[in-house]
C-alpha cells in the first residue's frame, strides 16, 4: 500500500498517466512549458507540454532559453510568473452592483468559478513562498477569501532542484534545492544510464491516493541515491548569495545609508520586482461602471509598493522619492518582514534580479549596505 513517507519511480509514461489521472479527477493541471521564448507556467492538456529539453541561461535583467543536450523536464530555474499568479490572480472581481429602474440596488458577490488546481513542478524555493503567502493571506485576521479557497483545494506536486541558475540564492536565505515539506507528491528528476525517471516521495495522503491509481514501480536504491545527490550536489551550485549576516538587522541599521541614493538613480521604479516576486501580495481594489451607470464592479488587483499611488494619504504620497519606494519594498522583504510574519519575506528565487529591466540585483544591494554598514562601524570605532 502506498502510505505518506512512501517512495516510488514513475517514467515518462507514469508522468503522463499521473497528469491524465488529475485530470479525470476534474482538476486543473498547470506547469511549466515553453511559450513566447520562456518556460512560462500554464494549464497543460498533458505532462507531454513539459518543456523536454529546455533549459534557460539567466543573468541580472537577463533570460534566454536554451536547448539542453539531455530531455530533462524540470532542469531550469524559476520563470517570470509564479505560483501566485493563480492562488492569488492579478485581477479578481470582489463583487458587483446592479440598479433597477425603480432605483433599488442589487449586490451580487458572485465571482467566477475557482478552479481546483493541481501543481505540477512546485520548486521548494517556491514551496516555502507558497507557505509565506498562507501566513500573510490566511494566518491574520484580514482572510483573502478567494486565495483560502484555491489554495485549500490545491495539490502540489514538488520538483526538487538539481540545475539552479546563475540569479539563485535559496541556500543563502536558509532554504535548499530539496523539497521538506508541504507538498503532496515530490519529484526529483534523474537522467544517467539507467535511464530517464522520477524519483517520487509521498508527502500525502492525497499524493498517496493518486499514486496508487498510477502506474509506478517502488522506490528503488539507485534511483534514490541518484535523486539524492542530485540534490546535494545543487547546495553548491547556487548562483549567488546573501551576505552571511542578520539581514533584519541590517536592514534596520541602513535606513539612513548612502547605497539608497545609488540605486534609487537605477531604479525605474516599474514595479517589476513586485510583480514577478512570489511572496509579494500587496492588492488595491478599483471600481468600475458600465456607461448607463447602472452596473458597478469592484475589482482587486495587485499593487506595487514602487506606485506612487501606493503611499498616497489624504493630499500626497508618503513615498514621494524612488529612492523610498525602494528602500521601503528591500526593508520590508528582508527586515520588518520578520516583524510582520516571523519569516523573510525573500525565499531566494532570483526572479527580480533577472526580470528588473536595469538588472538592479537584490543580493548586490543587500551586499553593497553590508559593506557601508561595516564602513560606518569603523569609522565609529575610530
Ligand atoms: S525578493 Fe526577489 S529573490 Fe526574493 S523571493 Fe522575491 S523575487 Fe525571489
Ligand atoms: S528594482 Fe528593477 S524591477 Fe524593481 S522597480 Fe526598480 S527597476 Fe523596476
Amino acid at each position: 500500500m502506498t502510505t505518506i513517507g512512501a517512495t516510488a519511480v514513475l517514467d515518462r509514461n507514469g508522468l503522463n498517466g499521473l497528469v491524465a489521472e488529475l485530470m479525470a479527477g476534474g482538476r486543473t493541471v498547470v506547469g511549466p512549458t515553453v511559450r513566447d521564448g520562456a518556460i512560462v507556467l500554464a494549464v497543460l492538456d498533458s505532462a507531454e507540454q513539459l518543456p523536454y529539453g529546455w533549459g534557460v541561461e539567466l543573468e541580472a535583467g537577463r533570460y534566454r532559453l536554451r536547448r539542453r543536450e539531455d530531455e530533462a523536464a524540470f532542469a531550469h530555474s524559476a520563470g517570470p510568473q509564479s505560483w501566485k499568479n493563480f492562488l492569488h490572480p492579478q485581477r479578481e472581481k470582489l463583487w458587483s452592483a446592479d440598479r433597477a429602474p425603480d432605483g433599488t440596488v442589487a449586490i451580487s458577490t458572485e465571482t467566477a468559478e475557482r478552479p481546483s488546481y493541481a501543481f505540477l513542478g512546485v520548486r521548494p524555493c517556491d514551496l516555502r513562498a507558497i507557505a509565506i503567502q498562507d501566513r500573510v493571506l490566511t494566518g491574520g485576521h484580514f482572510k483573502d477569501s478567494g486565495y483560502e479557497e484555491r489554495r485549500r483545494g490545491a495539490f502540489l506536486i514538488a520538483a526538487e532542484c538539481t540545475e539552479p541558475g546563475a540569479t539563485c540564492f535559496c541556500v543563502s536565505m536558509g532554504g535548499g534545492p530539496g523539497a521538506d515539506a508541504g507538498f503532496d507528491l515530490a519529484l526529483t528528476e534523474v537522467i544517467d544510464d539507467t535511464g530517464h525517471r522520477f524519483f517520487v516521495r509521498v508527502g500525502s495522503e492525497a499524493g498517496a491516493e493518486l499514486l496508487a491509481r498510477v502506474p509506478h514501480r517502488e522506490g528503488d536504491a539507485s534511483t534514490r541515491d541518484a535523486a539524492v545527490s542530485a540534490v546535494s550536489e545543487a547546495v553548491d551550485k547556487m548562483g549567488r548569495a546573501m551576505p552571511p549576516v542578520s539581514l533584519q538587522q541590517l536592514m534596520g541599521s541602513s535606513l539612513e545609508a548612502e547605497r539608497w541614493d545609488d540605486v534609487a538613480s537605477r531604479c525605474l521604479t516599474c514595479g517589476n520586482c513586485t510583480m514577478v516576486c512570489p511572496t509579494c501580495f500587496c492588492t488595491t481594489t478599483e471600481e468600475v461602471t458600465d456607461l448607463t451607470g447602472d452596473h458597478a464592479e469592484r475589482w482587486q488587483r495587485w499593487d506595487s509598493c514602487f506606485d506612487l499611488d501606493f503611499s498616497y494619504v489624504h493630499g500626497g504620497a508618503v513615498r514621494a522619492s524612488g529612492r523610498s519606494r525602494y528602500r521601503q519594498w528591500l526593508t520590508h522583504k528582508l527586515g520588518t518582514w520578520h516583524d510582520q510574519f516571523d519569516s523573510s519575506g525573500c525565499v531566494g528565487c532570483g526572479r527580480c534580479i533577472v526580470w528588473c529591466p536595469v538588472g538592479i540585483d537584490i543580493t548586490e544591494e543587500a551586499a553593497a549596505l553590508h559593506e557601508e554598514a561595516e564602513a560606518r562601524k569603523k569609522e565609529t570605532d575610530r
